[in-house]
């Protein structure tokens, strides 16, 4: 049986140079990066260069790169940092309402133990958001925004530039952090452009591998260590670096870096078959609008619990995922705030492309969803 994996929004396949820099690493760069002999010299130029790679992707200074475990490392140290080194008198902070777990139970817990204010900006009726109503939102008293740059479960892209940019004209003390991890490699990620401080990103989402990611902080932001112990990464995050996985992400952001404008083209081009496919099963109703990311389509399936169809594509070698219950059945309820109905949030699916993805998988993705249709529902 052929496999059709469309589930590159939850983990991606490592690509061929990640694989290879992680190999270098392990077989024969093995040393610890704080060793002082020629063995750990080779491996802190393992991480150097992988640095020196994302700060080239990002366009900033290789000094503003923090390399952490995962983008849930690095979205808990920016907001918690930000929270402790200027959230003192300080106390609200901004976000939208469809932000990953990682940053919403974050937020939580300042709310429930630190005294925040957590103000949450819904999309508009449309499912759109206005970047005015971030902007009306702050004040001298906001201690930091924080939004996701492409949502998760649907692909719709948030106005990250203009609400920071709008934010920072106003109350430049803010602090901007952007979850960015399903847009990099995607689309252009520029801390500069975005007026952002923080940016969160993740090595697994973007081929590379599981268990690493990384911290944008513009020089002169405020950091608070969440690890202590030694001084890697200057002293912000102790214990020592895996160097293999951060090789591995600096190699896959290199090797996706000159092509990701036809890549992001190409996915564009299956989105769109899938859409038209899509558009003539009965009842299946798109949530992504035209305007998200191409990378991410969520789809409701009325009638079907997603679980149910999941499993049934899973055994024509379909994977993709069930776009509400991300935490064990229990909904984000981000499809409703993009507007689903409440009825329908049991029906979403997510598919998610990679570059990797061929016409073919579009093919048994809707192939399946309709013979899915057809058998589920006739049961
Ligand atoms: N933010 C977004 C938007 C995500 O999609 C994810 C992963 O699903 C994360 C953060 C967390 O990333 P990681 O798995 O690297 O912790």
């Amino acid at each position: 049986m052929n496999e059709h994996y469309l589930d590159n929004a939850a983990t991606t396949k490592p690509c061929e140079a990640a694989v290879a820099a992680m190999m270098r690493c392990f077989q024969e760069n093995y040393g610890n990066p704080s060793s002082l002999h020629r063995i750990g010299l080779y491996a802190q130029q393992e991480m150097d260069h992988a640095r020196k790679v994302l700060a080239a992707a990002l366009g900033c200074d290789v000094r503003e790169i923090l390399f952490t475990s995962c983008a849930t490392e690095s979205t808990n140290m920016a907001l918690r940092s930000t929270a402790a080194a200027y959230g003192r008198k300080r106390k609200k902070i901004i976000t939208s309402a469809v932000e990953h777990a990682s940053v919403k139970q974050t937020l939580r817990h300042l709310a429930e133990n630190e005294g925040f204010e957590i103000i949450e900006i819904r999309p508009d009726e449309t499912g759109t958001y206005r970047a005015g109503d971030f902007a009306a939102a702050a004040d001298e008293n906001t201690c930091m925004i924080t939004m996701m740059m492409v949502n998760n479960e649907t692909g719709h892209v948030l106005p990250v530039k203009e609400v920071f940019s709008a934010v920072k004209r106003r109350f430049p003390h803010i602090i901007t952090h952007c979850d960015a991890v399903q847009a990099f490699m995607k689309y252009p990620v520029r801390p500069y452009q975005l007026c952002a401080d923080l940016i969160s990103l993740s090595g697994h989402k973007i081929h590379a591998a599981k268990g690493v990611g990384a911290l944008y902080v513009k020089k002169g932001t405020k950091l608070r260590a969440l690890l202590l112990g030694g001084k890697q990464e200057n002293s912000l995050r102790a214990g020592t670096e895996g160097v293999p996985l951060i090789a591995g992400f600096g190699a896959a952001v290199e090797a996706l870096a000159p092509t990701m404008e036809s890549r992001f083209q190409y996915v564009k081009s299956l989105n769109a078959a899938l859409r038209e496919k899509l558009n003539q099963l009965p009842g299946v109703r798109i949530l992504s609008p035209e305007d998200a990311s191409p990378y991410v389509m969520s789809i409701i399936v009325p009638k079907i619990r997603s679980e149910i169809l999941l499993h049934y594509l899973e055994q024509k070698g379909v994977y993709v995922s069930s776009g509400s219950a991300c935490s064990k059945g229990a909904g984000s309820g981000v499809p409703e705030m993009f507007g689903a109905a409440r009825e329908e949030a049991d029906s979403v699916l997510r598919i998610s492309f990679s570059s990797e993805n061929t016409m073919d998988d579009v093919d048994a993705a809707a192939e399946g969803i309709a013979a899915g249709q057809m058998e589920i529902m006739h049961k």
